[in-house]
């Protein structure tokens, strides 16, 4: 069996009780980065052979991964943070399972979009995960174009590093919604930027971030509500 293991987003104590049952019984633990889930394991105590298991060699491991199912063993996946799957490695292991018709099910937990959005205060009865954008601006530009006229509120993932890039350019695609900015969450700097695109920017370029970050704007109004600001 395949137990898909969500993991704290920063703070150890939203590991759930199920994922520490469930890492403890695995015959092995499949994870991105074996050293990074190694500190984890070593501070709840559970010590269990590890398999690497990432977005470089996701393919072959999945095939190991899958000869272990084929006979009997528990396998637990884990990724750095937050759910496997979730802009993290973990879909091709699930589609293989299907093929194969081998059991797999999830350990649900801590998943950094779905805090983000309802802390942003905009519409949360629809929504758009589009995980990280692209890095270079033209691909970043074209990518966001595709949601320009999408009533559903808007959700991406990025590193400190492009944040002040990426809003520039979704302030050009989009124009100056509303919008929010959840940085470290879960963890002692955990901070909400509520704002527009444009003031969100202005604020990250006079505060550079220095943790990880998810981008929440809202929809494009739809054409019998004109404009929501
Ligand atoms: N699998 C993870 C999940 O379920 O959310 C996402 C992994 S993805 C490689 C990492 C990105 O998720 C970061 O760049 C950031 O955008 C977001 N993220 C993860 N943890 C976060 C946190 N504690 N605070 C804010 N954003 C976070």
């Amino acid at each position: 069996m395949l137990y898909l293991v969500a993991t704290p987003i920063g703070n150890l104590g939203d590991i759930s009780q199920r994922a520490i049952e469930t890492l403890r019984n695995a015959d092995v633990i499949a994870s991105e980065d074996t050293r990074h889930t190694g500190v984890l394991l070593k501070r709840l105590g559970i010590e269990r052979p590890q398999l690497s298991f990432h977005e470089h060699n996701e393919r072959r491991a999945a095939e190991r991964i899958l000869a272990l199912l084929r006979e009997g063993r528990t396998v637990a996946l884990v990724s750095d943070a937050g759910t496997p799957g979730i802009s993290d490695p973990g879909f091709v292991l699930v589609r293989r399972c299907i093929e194969e018709g081998l059991p797999f099910t999830m350990i649900p937990g801590p998943t950094a979009f779905v805090m983000a959005l309802v802390l942003s205060g905009l519409p949360t009865h629809s929504f758009t995960f589009r995980g990280f954008p692209p890095r270079r601006s033209g691909a970043r530009r074209r990518f966001f174009a595709i949601d320009r006229a999408s009533p559903h509120t808007l959700i991406f993932y990025e590193s400190p590093f492009r944040l002040a890039e990426s809003l520039e350019d979704a302030l050009a695609v989009f124009g100056d919604r509303r919008a929010a900015l959840a940085f470290e969450l879960t963890k002692m700097f955990e901070r909400i930027e509520r704002g527009t695109l444009s003031t969100l920017r202005a604020q990250v370029e006079t505060r550079p971030p220095k943790g990880e970050a998810v981008i929440v704007i809202e929809g494009a109004p739809s054409a019998s509500e004109g404009s929501s600001a």
